[in-house]
């Protein structure tokens, strides 16, 4: 199948170009022993994510939707030496997971993870030096809102990764009114309207399927 076929790519890829060390490949099996949701970046996106932080000199990461961590080691390990990550996380098993994971990464003392439902946590970061990287990975229904987050919370010229804007497709299937699709396609049309973000989606296919992200620049 296509499907198949596109796992098989990731994975010809990764062998040449993404070397997982033990603390990610851990961060996996942990996340699997634990049961939670099988939902994690896939490998080269999270490599991906770790260069788009890199390219941006990011001191100050701001993720949103933890799981089991997989994706805050990649990012963490973005960060030069002083750099900080917050990630908010609803689930406190799984934000468990993650910080067992994070410190079996040596990331303890660089990451923090915030338990609670991120529209309660983020007004806690106000005040708080800006971010400029954000990852916005939880409950597709809110990144409405967690983007008009990233508007306070960050300064002109961050960027914000939307993940899972496509989702087989669903975002322009007009019979899809899950608000998962419903989030995402308020999501996209809030980048494209709005006078302080500039954007830019991407289809993507591999292990994770057909999916796709937006990046998204604060102008001001
Ligand atoms: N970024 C992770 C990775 O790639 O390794 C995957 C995150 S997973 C797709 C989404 C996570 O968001 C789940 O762990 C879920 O519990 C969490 N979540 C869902 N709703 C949330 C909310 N309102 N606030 C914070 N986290 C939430």
């Amino acid at each position: 199948t296509a499907e198949e076929l596109w796992t098989k790519l990731d994975d010809y890829y990764d062998s040449h170009l993404v070397a997982e060390d033990e603390a990610l490949i851990e961060a996996r099996r942990a996340r699997e022993v634990a049961g939670l949701p099988d939902i994690a970046v896939a490998t080269n996106q999270g490599k991906f994510i770790h260069m788009l932080a890199q390219l941006m000199g990011a001191r100050r990461i701001l993720e949103i939707g933890t799981l089991g961590g997989y994706s805050t080691i990649w990012l963490a390990r973005a960060l030069p030496e002083g750099g900080r990550l917050v990630t908010l996380e609803y689930e406190p098993e799984h934000a468990r997971v993650a910080e067992a994971s994070v410190a079996r990464a040596g990331l303890a003392d660089v990451v923090e993870v915030r338990v609670g439902a991120a529209l309660e946590s983020l007004p806690g970061l106000v005040g708080e030096e800006p971010f400029d990287f954000f990852f916005i990975d939880a409950d597709k229904v809110n990144n409405p809102y967690y983007l008009e987050w990233t508007l306070e919370l960050g300064r002109p010229g961050s960027l914000v990764v939307l993940d899972n804007v496509v989702r087989g497709g669903q975002v322009v299937d007009p019979d899809v009114h899950a608000p998962d699709v419903t989030g995402t396609r308020a999501a996209i049309e809030l980048i494209g309207s709005h006078p302080r973000l500039d954007g830019v989606a991407l289809q993507t296919v591999g292990a994770k399927g057909w999916d796709g992200f937006a990046l998204a620049r604060i102008l001001a």
